[in-house]
């Protein structure tokens, strides 16, 4: 998930466990004698897990990562596009007659340093876009991402006389920055390459237990749209306020009436969120400042919510300004966010039915939509039937205690948050590939 969208993938103790882990050999149905390959290339996998999680790299930045998956694919027999709009990776396994599926991983770590005390925590600095330098850490779980998705390509490469079509493997920069999906896309990802039948994805949550799956049909993640207003006053001496335009008391004023949007102006059977996550104005007691900065994040799922809340952002901002006889009216300015995830509900319903199967229906349950974001929706924007789901991350006996507790879990961009690691990729592994093999054609 995006940075600084954060949040809890799946409502905390959504699942009452056994405890036990799911191994290949537990994977039921069509797909298990493609993933009972699984147990034999598993230390391998594990060992690239490793190895990703000592070397993340931050958004834009993935050129090692992207070399890795690139090298990996073209191992497998894929053929390889490395450099797809900035460091993205295409690999290509053309199997006859038959539906383009692709499955895609993102690459991209984040700015976080590792607290977890594993014996294979990330020790990696970088510098950011701003110079400083900065921790480096998997801590959205990407390199699980990264792990199942070579996992899956490696089972369904040797399996090729199992199924028929074409295996599209998308390895997209830069989801926590938002801009990855959509510049593979300018880049020709449907254009240049096969346009695919199906995307699909997961993404780990830190909220489920390892062993255990969940997904949302329809509108599963949201708008994610960020507003940058700057409120304009007349500073001067703060013992003279008569002299000036308090841009501070236009802020406090504006940032009270932004809550009515949600509260009075919005259906409330349509979710929507406006958060003003950051405000900044003057320099010292005495001093009225001449502007006030405000950083929003809005979060809706319809566009038409969308449109009315950035709408209403700008005319209450413009109201509250001129309410106080500001010289000039403040300045919006909307950074093109991250459009809602929309599951394609009979591609969700296809897939949730063949991981239901593989596992059982015990461990894949259906979950709420969040508010967070994920830039996996551009694809389905773009035209193909798409669908995301989560893997549980969390070892079952913290999931247990936590719950029994009443305690928070570490949440994913927590510099706490450790993947049970096995368990976590396995499940991963195994899923993608029922899912793949689901939507291929057999031979
Ligand atoms: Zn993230
Ligand atoms: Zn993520």
């Amino acid at each position: 998930m995006p940075r600084f969208r954060s949040f809890l993938l799946v409502s905390s103790f959504l699942f009452a466990l056994g405890g036990a882990t799911v191994s290949a050999a537990q994977i039921q149905g069509p797909a298990a004698p493609v993933v009972a390959g699984l147990a034999t290339i598993y230390p391998e996998l594990d060992a690239l897990y490793i190895d990703l999680h000592q070397t993340p790299e931050l958004s834009l930045h993935e050129e090692k990562t992207a070399a890795k998956m690139a090298d990996r694919l073209r191992r497998l027999g894929f053929e390889v596009t490395e450099r797809v709009g900035g460091f993205g990776v295409v690999g290509i396994l053309r199997n006859g007659k038959g539906p383009t599926v692709m499955l895609r991983t993102d690459l991209d770590a984040l700015p976080v340093e590792e607290k977890t005390g594993l014996s294979y925590a990330s020790k990696v600095t970088a510098a950011d876009d701003s110079g400083a330098t900065v921790s480096v850490m998997h801590a959205c779980g990407h390199d699980v991402h990264m792990t199942s998705w070579i996992g899956a390509a490696t089972l369904l490469s040797k399996a090729k006389d199992k199924w028929r079509g074409t295996l599209m493997m998308v390895g997209q920069p830069a989801e926590e920055k938002g801009g990855g999906a959509r510049s593979m896309l300018q880049d020709g990802l449907f254009t240049k390459f096969p346009k695919p039948d199906f995307a699909v994805a997961f993404h780990d949550s830190a909220q489920a237990p390892s062993g255990t799956l969940a997904y949302t049909s329809g509108y599963a993640l949201a708008n994610v749209d960020s507003v940058d207003l700057t409120i304009f006053g007349k500073g001067g001496h703060g013992a003279y306020p008569h002299t000036t335009v308090d841009p501070i008391v236009i802020a406090a004023r504006t940032v009270v009436a932004l809550q009515t949007i949600v509260g009075r102006e919005n259906n409330p059977l349509d979710p929507a969120v406006v958060t003003v996550g950051s405000i900044h104005g003057g320099t010292k007691h005495n001093i009225i400042p001449d502007e006030v900065k405000l950083q929003l994040t809005v979060r809706s799922y319809k566009e038409e919510v969308r449109k009315r809340l950035l709408a209403a952002i700008e005319r209450i901002a413009k109201a509250e300004a001129a309410a106080a006889g500001a010289l000039k009216p403040p300045q919006v300015q909307v950074t093109d966010g991250t459009p809602a995830t929309y599951n394609d509900p009979v591609l969700t319903k296809r897939v949730a039915t063949a991981l239901s199967q593989a596992f059982g229906a015990s461990r894949v349950l259906e979950t709420e939509p969040v508010m967070g974001g994920e830039d996996f929706s551009e694809y389905g924007r773009a035209g193909v039937p798409s669908v995301i789901f989560w893997v549980g991350a969390v070892a079952p006996e913290k999931y247990e205690a936590a719950k029994k507790a009443g305690t928070a879990l570490p949440s994913l961009h927590s510099p706490l948050f450790a993947p049970d690691r096995e368990a976590t990729l396995k499940t991963g592994v195994s899923a993608l590939t029922v899912a793949a093999f689901e939507l291929l054609a057999r031979p």
